[in-house]
């Protein structure tokens, strides 16, 4: 049992006020905070067993602290541990994560109200109201660069952080911080007319302008209205597991921050689970069989960085485990990495063999399992985890009429004219991103299309309110700088209209040019900081799990 003395001067110059939460530490790897556990920091000396989380009754130094109201919440802080606990084992059995579940729009019991009836959160100004739903590469490209001059912009998102995507995959293994690759939306914008709500919009009132927003926190206590003269619709598209089944319950995704996250703790379970001497050669083997599902950029720079993790840090800390170590990549289609040169694919392909990292193309998978997926040829693939990066569908958002009939296509994507209004509310509701089709010239769904939509919808906007008239010079086009991936061992594949590039000249563009799209000085020092991080000292293998 380890003894902490924690001294009233060691504490003074940290918290201003008498009572104070405290952070109480188990042991490195293990960290567990309470703001219920308060002490009061009159007496001179309070000891904890801290290995336990328990407070040792030690009369002589309490002199001002009862026995008794120390027994309180001393048995407080158990209760509260052991329903983290049961909190725990049960979030064990839920899925890893889910894409949207329908009954996030549904109305529940006290929300039924009609949209009119529900308090109005920006009601009293007079000046032009813009909302925009998402802050994601278009969402937060329109805050950047938008003037506030004439009106208010309100932001409704779930999401209180702006995500960069393409280094989502380095984050899976520690090559990145989580916080160095999000910007916060409340930092975006200073200005006293910029107003962020954590919410999400379930549905959209065309008629009366008015958006239905569920918060984020405190759900049961209903939803709230929002009016806009304006809307901008930037709300991207969810994952699409195409009815398989168990790919919500048992398959991991990789499109949030909380996702990269779960993966990362996952890699780091499977490895220190595969060290139990009761198991078998087979069971090890299952436990380190890393399977992707989809060959397009997320599932081959995900493998790809899950590669030089295991080659680079986990093989010298788990050096027995390496002959059990698998990894594969299941594509139906006949080739990875489409859209890319013939010759950019032969190169990747002929890489991964080197690699060991096994391809599969042309097969489907019909059923992912708690431990592996089953193949439309009925053949058997046993994993510890599985990660679905396949396929992207439109948000629930636009199902069932939810978005005040706006036009969508067959993908139920909205459809805007080149000036990225939609179509039949032209001077009213705008939409970009992956959640908008253009319907002269649809774009993929990629960052560069959203953050050029973002920034071209800032200047729109703005001359709309000056009251310009729109016309062909100043419609949306589109520019594209090229397309790259990183494939694992210091390389990767570049192809622009210019040229193609390849190995570690072409890894060495992929880096900086990662580097200076960043959006901030601060993730401009951060995103480098942890690339030689990693680089000198390893990438990081704790979980954080006591
Ligand atoms: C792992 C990964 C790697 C990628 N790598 C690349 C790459 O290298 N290059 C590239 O060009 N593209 C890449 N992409 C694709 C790129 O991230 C997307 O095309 C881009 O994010 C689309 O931007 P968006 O603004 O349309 O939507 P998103 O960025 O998806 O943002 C959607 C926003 O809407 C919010 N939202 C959702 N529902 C609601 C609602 N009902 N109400 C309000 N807000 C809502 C979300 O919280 C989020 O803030 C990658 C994607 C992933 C997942």
């Amino acid at each position: 049992t380890t003894l902490v003395h924690l001294h009233h001067h060691h504490i003074a110059p940290i918290f201003r006020r008498s009572w104070h939460s405290l952070l109480i530490q188990s042991s490195p790897q293990s960290i567990w905070s309470t703001t219920s556990a308060r002490f009061k920091t009159t007496s001179s000396h309070h000891v904890f067993d801290s290995s336990l989380h328990h407070i040792i009754p030690c009369k002589s130094f309490f002199s001002s602290f009862g026995e008794s109201k120390l027994r309180t919440q001393s048995s407080m802080i158990n209760r509260e541990y052991s329903t983290n606990e049961r909190q725990a084992s049960t979030e064990n059995q839920i899925p890893p994560q889910r894409s949207e579940s329908l009954d996030d729009y549904e109305p529940i019991a006290q929300q039924l109200d009609p949209i009119e009836n529900l308090p109005l959160k920006n009601s009293n100004t007079m000046r032009e109201q813009v909302v925009l739903l998402g802050t994601g590469w278009g969402g937060f490209s329109f805050i950047k660069n938008f003037d506030l001059t004439n009106c208010d912009l309100h932001i409704v998102t779930p999401r209180n952080h702006f995500l960069f995507t393409p280094l989502l995959a380095s984050a899976c293994v520690g090559t990145l911080e989580f916080r160095s690759i999000v910007e916060p939306v409340r930092r975006a914008r200073k200005e006293e007319n910029y107003f962020y709500n954590a919410a999400k919009c379930v549905q959209i009132d065309t008629d009366q302008k008015l958006l239905r927003c569920r918060p984020v926190y405190d759900r049961e206590k209903g939803d709230y209205a929002i009016r806009y003269d304006r809307l901008i619709v930037s709300v991207g598209m969810d994952v699409n597991t195409m009815g398989v089944r168990g790919a919500e319950m048992h398959g991991y995704f990789l499109k949030e921050l909380d996702h990269a996250r779960k993966i990362r703790y996952k890699i780091i379970e499977c490895f220190e689970k595969a060290t139990n001497p009761r198991l078998s050669i087979q069971e090890r083997q299952e436990l380190l069989h890393f399977v992707a599902i989809g060959g397009s950029f997320t599932g081959i720079e995900l493998m790809s960085e899950i590669h030089d993790f295991i080659k680079e840090d986990l093989s010298n800390l788990f050096p027995e485990l390496m002959l059990e170590c698998k990894l594969s990549i299941i594509e139906a289609g006949p080739q990875i990495l489409s859209t890319f040169d013939k010759s950019l694919q032969v190169y990747a392909k002929k890489h991964f063999r080197n690699e060991h990292i096994n391809i599969y193309t042309g097969r489907k998978v019909v059923e992912v399992r708690e431990n592996g997926v089953q193949l439309d040829d009925g053949s058997n693939i046993t994993a510890g985890l599985v990660i679905w990066t396949a396929g992207i569908q439109s948000r629930k958002l636009f199902h069932h009429g939810r978005s005040g009939g706006l036009p969508l296509d067959r993908a139920q994507r909205v459809v805007v004219d080149e000036h990225l209004r939609v179509k039949g509310y032209e001077g009213s509701i705008y939409a970009m991103g992956d959640c908008a089709s253009i319907d002269t010239a649809p774009l993929a769904a990629t960052a560069q299309v959203a953050s050029q939509q973002g920034k071209y919808l800032a200047s729109f906007v703005a001359q709309q309110l000056e009251g310009k008239e729109p016309n062909e010079t100043n419609s949306f086009t589109y520019s594209h700088r090229g397309t790259m991936a990183y494939i694992g061992n210091y390389k990767s594949i570049t192809e622009t209209k210019e040229f193609k590039l390849r190995g570690r000249a072409s890894w060495v563009l992929w880096r900086s040019s990662y580097l200076t799209m960043l959006l901030s000085i601060r993730n401009k020092i951060l995103v480098p900081l942890d690339w030689a991080k990693a680089w000198f000292f390893g990438r990081d293998v704790m979980n954080f799990k006591s």
